[in-house]
């Protein structure tokens, strides 16, 4: 049995201001991959929530949706979904366009790699506006499956994202203004 601790998640973000432009605080999460106890932290408190809320597969957006959702969906003995950029996944794909805060980007997820029916929960590092995420949960419906929670590390309240996903159960681990 592995002991439970609580621990100050904060002491293992860094914040950059700046970067990537000017008016971004970068937060790193970084320093929680590269300490065990940090990360071993924030996989159980991620994986109590996926148990909640019930899961037949986590998905996550690249890059550190991956770094977050692998170890959790495997903790849960779910399988993981990557999502990616354009052109990177080999096989056909289901994709999304999304707003950003200038232009467009898009996602895309393997078409099979999504069962209808599923239950799915969404894991990234971070929630900003929640445009990543709202993607995904269209991506998700499209393939007629559904999305039973999203879990973040950490959250930027005043950016309010989780009012992009009302209907659905938000987990965050950590919160910035
Ligand atoms: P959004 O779609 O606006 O919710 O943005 C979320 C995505 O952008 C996540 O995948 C984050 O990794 C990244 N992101 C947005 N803002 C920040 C930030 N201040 N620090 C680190 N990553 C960020």
């Amino acid at each position: 049995i592995r002991k439970r601790f609580s621990m100050d998640l904060k002491d293992y973000i860094e914040s950059i201001p700046g970067f990537p432009k000017e008016g971004i605080i970068f937060r790193d999460v970084t320093p929680i991959l590269q300490n065990a106890s940090a990360m071993r932290y924030c996989v159980d408190q991620l994986n109590d929530f996926v148990k909640s809320v019930g899961a037949d597969v986590v998905i996550g957006p690249e890059a550190r949706g991956f770094l977050f959702g692998v170890p959790v969906a495997l903790e849960n003995n779910v399988g993981f979904v990557p999502v990616r950029k354009p052109g990177k996944l080999p096989r056909e794909t289901v994709s999304e366009t999304y707003d950003l805060e200038y232009g467009q980007d898009e996602l895309c997820v393997h078409a099979d790699a999504i069962l209808p029916g599923q239950k799915v929960v969404i894991i990234d590092d971070l929630l900003a506006t929640g445009g990543t995420v709202e993607a995904i949960i269209k991506m998700v419906e499209r393939m007629q499956a559904s999305v039973t929670g999203v879990a973040f590390v950490i959250e930027l309240d005043d950016l309010k994202g989780r009012e992009k996903f009302k209907d659905i159960p938000v987990c965050a681990l950590t919160h910035f203004e």
